[in-house]
């Protein structure tokens, strides 16, 4: 950034509706704060977007100036994408209006929403929009690079159910795009990240939900871990796709009601079960029963939960914005009981906060041609997560060093399969593999060539544009 800043900032001001923030403003940290409380990184002007217009003045003001800009959703990114280093960050996050058309059942959701903005404008309709699993993360950044969670087995990821957005492209210009409308980048933009431009308003079909879903909760003891989850995975590839099931291996498990009170703050299995459909359903009480039978539970509980406000809330406490994160995923296909025995020996060796996810996927998503859309990675019945977290700077290294050498002890049972929306810092040499492998990124590339021939938006799990397509 030159020498120059305030008068940048002032000439932005003329065509810019918003608030700029700068380092020199007394709010600028609280401003810059992103959700992981280890990302360093310090734009020099933070333009606060009130509308499309002013996104259009930001984008254009970054192109004269040769400034390329990072594009903030939620800021939920774990490697900090959302913020530029030293130059321009074009962020949404004042842009979070949601309406619902319940007679046609779309959703439009403006590009700095989180997904507690929209569960919360769905759920007074009955209805929801399949996304992730923590309310705070950003609609914009999960469904570009394809949005998995709760509602994925049954509905499908959230890029599946985009049906369109208003976009401003790196030229300047406020598009519509839709299946209609510029359908390779439509294609590009279920799933292929923030690299075609800066979205300010996506439009979604969304589902009939009940108020209230079935869910249940088997507690495990460390020893009977290994078991439990081997038992876990032969069941899972016969379950129906209205059932959704997450494992989740705690560093310690929570002080919630059903979970025993020797067990509080211990190391342990949980496995959720959830049934994506009317409670009341003869199939669901069985369902959730076959999943928590699974291996030899201390405790289980089955209730019902509403779920904007229940479900999507329930590991929001466990992922509060501010602490240091350190998050490795990958896609899986098979556990053996090698790769559970090795699992669950590096779950001890970790003796930081957080938790390793295995997230059930599979169902609604992997029915969908993986040519459809730009997200490719859909035919893995698991999403596995390392989501580890800790306070002290001074324990960064030796924290990542041990997530690292556990997750590559893991590599013969892992695959190439990987999500683009967890690439962490130290991953950009697996930009390939999460769009998909070689042809779909060439496609992607090619679509890039078309909307951002000269990479303007590169702050992101980046696509080389790929010349002369
Ligand atoms: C606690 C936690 C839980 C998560 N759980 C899930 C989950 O259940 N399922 C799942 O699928 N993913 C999950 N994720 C990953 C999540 O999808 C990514 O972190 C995603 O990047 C978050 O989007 P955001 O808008 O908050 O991102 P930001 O950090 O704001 O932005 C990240 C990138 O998205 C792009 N971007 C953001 N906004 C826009 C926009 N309006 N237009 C164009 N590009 C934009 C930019 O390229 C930017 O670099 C989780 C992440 C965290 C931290």
């Amino acid at each position: 950034m030159p020498s120059t800043a305030d008068a940048l900032t002032t000439e932005l001001r003329a065509s810019f509706k918003g608030p700029i923030t700068t380092p020199q403003d007394p709010w600028y940290e609280e401003v810059r704060a992103v959700w992981n409380g280890m990302v360093e990184r310090r734009p020099a002007i933070i333009a606060r977007c009130t509308d499309a217009e002013d996104v259009a003045a930001a984008v254009a003001f970054g192109r004269t100036h040769d400034l390329a800009p990072s594009v903030r959703g939620g800021g939920h990114n774990v490697a900090g994408r959302a913020l530029s280093t030293g130059g321009l960050t074009i962020d949404l996050s004042l842009m979070r209006d949601v309406t619902v058309d319940p007679a046609r059942q779309l959703v439009r959701a403006q590009g700095g929403c989180r997904l507690a903005d929209v569960d919360a404008a769905t759920a007074r309709h009955g209805l929801a929009v399949p996304a992730g699993i923590v309310s705070e993360t950003g609609i914009a950044g999960l469904t570009l690079g394809g949005g998995g969670g709760w509602l994925s087995r049954t509905y499908a990821m959230s890029c599946d159910n985009l049906q369109s957005v208003e976009l401003v492209t790196a030229d300047g210009q406020t598009i519509d795009a839709s299946d209609e409308n510029h359908p390779d980048l439509m294609w590009g933009l279920r799933g292929g990240g923030g690299n075609f431009g800066v979205v300010t308003e996506f439009r979604f079909r969304a589902h009939d939900l009940p108020p209230e879903l079935l869910v249940g909760m088997g507690v495990y003891r460390a020893d009977d871990t290994a078991e439990a989850l081997l038992d876990w995975t032969e069941r899972y590839p016969d379950l129906p796709e209205v059932l959704s099931t997450h494992a989740i291996l705690k560093q310690a498990l929570p002080a919630l009601p059903f979970v025993p009170p020797e067990l509080h703050g211990r190391r342990g299995l949980l496995i959720v079960a959830l049934y994506v459909g009317d409670r009341s359903d003869k199939a669901a009480e069985p369902l959730i029963d076959t999943v928590l039978s699974a291996g030899k539970p201390c405790a289980r509980t089955a209730t019902t939960m509403p779920f904007a406000f229940g479900i999507q809330r329930f590991i929001d406490a466990d992922f509060a914005p501010g602490a240091r994160y350190y998050t490795k995923e990958a896609h899986i296909n098979e556990l053996p009981e090698a790769a559970i025995g090795r699992l669950v020996e590096g779950w001890h060796e970790l003796d930081m906060d957080g938790e390793i996810e295995i997230m059930g996927m599979g169902g609604a998503v992997a029915r969908i041609p993986k040519d459809a859309t730009a997200f490719a990675n859909r035919h893995h019945l698991w999403w596995f997560n390392f989501a580890m977290k800790w306070q002290d700077p001074a324990q960064d290294a030796s924290n990542i060093g041990r997530i690292r050498a556990v997750h590559d002890s893991l590599k013969p049972w892992l695959g190439t399969g990987i999500y683009a929306n967890m690439l962490n810092f130290d991953e950009t040499d697996r930009v390939v593999d999460a769009y998909g492998g070689p042809e779909n990124y060439q496609r992607l590339g090619r679509v890039k060539a078309t909307y951002d021939p000269s990479n303007f938006f590169r702050i992101n799990a980046n696509i080389i544009p790929v010349p002369g397509a």
